[in-house]
C-alpha cells in the first residue's frame, strides 16, 4: 500500500492507475485540508476510482491507542501507536476564540536527555517518519473538526528535537505549507528547539515563515549545559549568531525560559540574559515548570509565581517583549516537558 502523504509513491501509483492527477489531488485535499476523513475523501471522486484507490492507498499511519481531555483547561492529550508498536504523543491545545493548535512529536523519545523532561528519559529513540509526523497533524484536525472547531496552527514541541530528525522536519514543513498538502502560512508553524545553530541557519534558508523557538533557558553557559547537557557543544555566542542571521529576515524568534527556583530565576539570570538578549528581536516566553511525576525530580522546584512575575517585569522594564505561558493539560501529563509519562 502507499500512504497519502507520500508524494513520490502516490505519482507512481497515479500513473500506474491511469488516474487523472485530480483525482489525487481531490482526495488529498478533503484529508488534509478539509480533515474529512478517508471515507468523505474516496466519496469526493468519481465512483470508478475509488475500489482501486481504497485498495492501494493507506491513509492513516498511526493507530490511535487512548484520548485523554482535561478537566481543568482546553487540552487533549493524544497517545498514538506506530505500525512498529513505538508509543508517541500529541497535544491538542482549544483557546476560546475557537482557534486551535496541535503540538506534534518528531522522535519517539529524545536523546537530548534535559534535566527537567519526562521525554528525554526514553530509551530506543527513533525519528518518526514524515508520515507519522504529518499524521498527528490529521488526527488532531479531525478530532476538531467534529467539534466544528478549526485545526490553526501546528508546533514542533511534542517529543524530541525536531532538528535531530531534520530531512523529515522539513518533508513535513514543505507538505505543511505547500499548496498541494495542507497549505498551512508559515506563520502558522513553530519550531522549538533546545538550539542547534547549524539547524538553524538551514530553516531560516529554507522557511523563512516559519516560525521558531529556542529553548534558551539559561543565559549562563554552565547552567544551560547542566539543565541541558547536550548544548555543550553549541556555545552561546554561536546560538546567538544564529538568532541574529535569522532576525535579518524580518523574523522575531521566541526565546523560552523554563523558571526554576534558585537556577533560571534569580537577578544574575536575569542580568545575564537581558546582556545576551540585547540587539536581537525576539519574544520572551517564561515558562512555569511542570514536574514529571514520579520520583527522582526534588532537586529541580519551579520558581515562585512572584518570583515569575518580578523576572517578567525585569525584562519588560529591559525593553523586551515578554509574556508568561499558561501551560495547558498539566492534569493529564499533556503540558510543557511532561509528554511520554504514564
Ligand atoms: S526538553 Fe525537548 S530537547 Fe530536551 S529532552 Fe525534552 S524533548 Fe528532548
Amino acid at each position: 500500500m502507499v500512504s497519502l502523504y507520500d508524494q513520490t509513491a502516490l505519482e507512481a501509483l497515479r500513473k500506474r492507475l491511469r488516474l487523472d492527477p485530480r483525482v489525487i489531488r481531490k482526495v488529498r485535499s478533503i484529508f488534509l485540508r478539509s480533515f474529512a476523513g478517508s471515507v468523505q475523501a474516496l466519496e469526493s471522486v468519481p465512483e470508478a476510482n475509488r475500489p482501486d484507490l481504497a485498495e492501494a492507498v493507506r491513509f492513516h499511519e498511526l493507530e490511535l491507542a487512548e484520548s485523554r481531555h482535561s478537566v481543568r483547561d482546553g487540552a487533549s492529550k493524544l497517545l498514538f501507536k506506530t505500525r512498529d508498536g513505538q508509543s508517541i504523543e500529541s497535544v491538542i491545545l482549544r483557546i476560546a476564540t475557537g482557534r486551535s493548535s496541535v503540538c506534534v512529536s518528531s522522535q519517539t523519545g529524545c536523546a537530548a536527555g534535559c534535566l527537567f523532561c519526562a521525554t528525554g528519559r526514553l530509551k530506543g529513540v527513533r525519528n518518526l517518519t514524515t508520515a507519522e509526523i504529518l499524521d498527528q497533524v490529521v488526527r488532531a484536525g479531525e478530532a476538531l473538526a467534529g467539534e466544528g472547531r478549526r485545526l490553526r496552527n501546528v508546533v514542533f514541541m511534542g517529543m524530541g528535537e525536531p532538528f535531530h530528525n531534520e530531512d523529515n522536519l522539513f518533508t513535513a514543513l514543505r507538505q505543511l505549507e505547500g499548496a498541494d498538502g495542507f497549505h498551512l502560512s508559515g506563520r502558522h508553524l513553530l519550531v522549538s528547539t533546545l538550539g542547534i545553530p547549524d539547524a538553524i541557519s538551514r530553516l531560516s534558508r529554507g522557511f523563512p515563515g516559519v516560525g521558531l523557538a529556542v529553548s534558551l533557558h539559561s543565559a549562563r553557559q554552565e547552567m544551560r549545559d547542566t539543565l541541558m547537557p547536550l548544548t555543550r557543544r553549541w556555545p552561546l555566542a554561536e546560538l546567538r549568531q544564529a538568532i541574529l542571521e535569522r532576525n535579518k529576515s524580518g523574523q522575531p524568534v521566541m526565546i523560552e525560559i523554563l523558571m526554576l527556583d534558585g537556577m533560571t530565576d534569580t537577578p544574575a539570570d536575569l542580568v545575564a540574559l537581558t546582556e545576551w538578549l540585547s540587539g536581537l528581536a525576539v519574544h520572551v516566553n517564561l515558562i512555569p515548570y511542570n514536574p514529571p511525576f514520579g520520583a527522582g525530580e526534588a532537586a529541580i522546584k519551579g520558581s515562585s509565581e512572584s518570583t515569575v512575575s518580578a523576572f517578567l517585569a525585569g525584562l519588560k522594564k529591559a525593553g523586551f517583549k515578554a509574556t508568561r505561558r499558561y501551560s495547558l493539560g498539566s492534569d493529564i501529563g499533556a503540558a510543557c516537558g511532561q509528554l511520554a509519562q504514564r
